[in-house]
């Protein structure tokens, strides 16, 4: 047995150093060097190849900052067509670092004109308008003031544009592309994509004073997902999430906010002490989203947009004390959570892209 071991040993030794030996070689280095080139040229798409209807959190926090996460986002992949809910910041660069093919991304809807779901718009832009080679301009639905939005960011940008298709020719980035279609979320008129099988609806949430603040509902051939944005608890936002697979809700924790207002009266910090009070006032308390979660039918629950975002596993059990005892299936969620919704089926498979 002892023999054993040292022949193990002796192997293992020979192979680090074999290794070692290798890794210093050009003709070596070179071949792993094309490998790891192969994959930024071409990249794998990090999502599901089958048809389903599926949601990645492309930014799981709130405006109260955390180094692991960006501001607001969900992408729903349904078949083949991709739409995003929401560009926080951090999120376009996470959607950058998965591979997302640009060139599928139909829509971005926007819940409301809060930095903190609209900061990474410009990016968004550049991303479907050259990775993407969009053949059209970048469609946007939002609510009023949505148009103030886009107008602004072409003002902004019309020199970047401008040098783009300077450097780079009118085939790789044409400017008679460039910039957004911005349709403006009438909610008389409430149905925003419907195409027989894939059918997207806006409807109204409290945030007040931010008026109007939107949810969106997305049923894709019998397997549906609603978005809460930002919102108090609200009656609205039940009716309309009635029976869904997956409400994504966003989350806050007062007893957390307390602890942090509590430290900063005690510091002087007058900045924190006057935010963690006024954002009381127009998001939800967990166990009133889990309220609005079962009151809706919903099977599965996923936490984001956390105020605050947990750093760790403590501060997370803290956070979500008390929900087990209301509520079976649900999900804190991190950036990269994804939720996968085969079709003709119950089932919910929930992963990890990062
Ligand atoms: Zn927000
Ligand atoms: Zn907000």
């Amino acid at each position: 047995m002892i023999k054993i071991f040292k022949y193990l040993l002796l192997l293992i030794i020979l192979l680090t150093v074999l290794s070692l030996i290798l890794l210093r070689q050009p003709t070596f280095q070179d071949r792993l060097l094309e490998v790891g080139m192969a994959n930024i040229a071409n990249p794998e798409s990090f999502l599901p190849k089958e048809d389903a209807l599926t949601a990645v959190v492309c930014g799981s926090r709130s405006p109260i900052n955390d180094p692991n996460r960006a501001e607001a986002c969900i992408l729903v992949q349904a078949g083949t067509k991709i739409f995003i809910f929401d560009t926080g910041n951090g999120s376009i660069q996470n959607l950058n670092n998965w591979n997302t093919p640009w060139n599928r991304v139909e829509a971005v809807f926007y819940t409301h004109l809060h930095s903190d779901h609209i900061a990474d718009i410009a990016d968004l832009h550049i991303a479907t308008w050259i990775a993407g080679q969009r053949n059209s301009k970048q469609k946007v639905f939002g609510p009023e003031g949505v148009q103030l939005l886009t107008d602004g960011i072409e003002l902004a940008y019309t020199k970047d544009y401008s040098f783009r298709n300077e450097h780079h020719g009118d085939i790789l980035a044409p400017l008679d592309v460039v910039g957004f279609e911005t349709h403006t979320i009438d909610l008389e008129n409430p149905v925003l994509v419907d195409d027989g099988d894939l059918k997207i609806t806006a409807y109204s949430v409290s945030h007040d004073p931010v008026d109007p603040a939107l949810g969106f509902r997305i049923d894709y051939k019998g397997r549906s997902i609603s978005i809460s944005g930002d919102t108090i608890y609200d009656k609205n936002l039940i009716t309309y999430s009635q029976d869904v697979d997956v409400l994504f809700h966003e989350s806050m924790s007062v007893e957390l906010l307390d602890r942090i207002n509590n430290i900063a009266k005690k510091t002087n910090n007058f900045v924190v002490d006057t935010v963690t009070v006024d954002i009381l006032d127009y998001h939800t308390p967990i166990l009133d989203v889990v309220k609005a979660a079962n009151e809706a039918n919903v099977k599965h629950l996923v936490f984001y947009h956390h105020l605050p975002a947990p750093r760790n596993q403590l501060m997370e059990d803290i956070m979500y004390r008390g929900v087990d005892e209301i509520r079976d299936e649900w999900t804190a969620s991190h950036d990269g959570t994804m939720l996968v919704l085969p079709l003709n089926s119950e089932e919910i498979e929930i992963s990890s892209v990062n």
